[in-house]
């Protein structure tokens, strides 16, 4: 883990509590992120995942702006509990207000592309997603169902098909 990436994370916190005048439970974090994603939030276990790959290559907008998108989410869920949308006004208002950043939903690093289709389906966690493939696509089709293990959520397609 980048000591870098642990003082953006942690004077993002700094600055939440300096906003909101109360103080946030840091998050254990996890630097072995793959895929498309730069890193995901993990509301209930209070967990941040990010993406080495996509750090080195997009090192100073990803700590600019990956980390705060990605604290944001885990603030916005101590403050305001599950039932907010995950890019709502409560997440749009922390990434305005605290950290004065453009409330962009998606990162748009350049992502190395295979030769895999992968079918995305998503769920009720904010920027989690789950490639599948064309055989599980398949059995969705014909009435499987899956679900997500963190908010049990039924996975649906999104529409979107990936190259992986
Ligand atoms: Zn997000
Ligand atoms: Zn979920």
């Amino acid at each position: 883990m980048p000591e870098q990436l642990n003082q953006r994370i942690e004077h993002c916190y700094q600055q939440a509590e300096a906003f909101f005048k109360r103080s946030f439970s840091r998050p254990v974090v996890s630097f072995k992120l793959r895929g498309q994603k730069a890193g995901v939030a993990h509301l209930t276990e209070n967990l941040l995942r990010f993406n080495p790959q996509l750090y080195q290559a997009n090192h100073a907008d990803f700590l600019k702006q990956t980390v705060a998108h990605e604290v944001a989410h885990l603030v916005a869920h101590q403050l305001f509990g599950p039932r907010i949308q995950a890019h709502g006004e409560e997440w749009q208002l922390i990434m305005r207000g605290v950290y004065e950043l453009p409330p962009h939903r998606c990162h748009s690093y350049a992502v190395e592309r295979r030769s895999t289709t992968r079918y995305v389906y998503s769920c009720a966690c904010p920027d989690r997603d789950f490639p599948f493939s064309a055989q599980r696509h398949t059995l969705v089709r014909k009435g499987r169902r899956y679900y997500c293990r963190s908010c049990k959520a039924t996975l649906k397609y999104s529409g979107e098909q990936r190259k992986e």
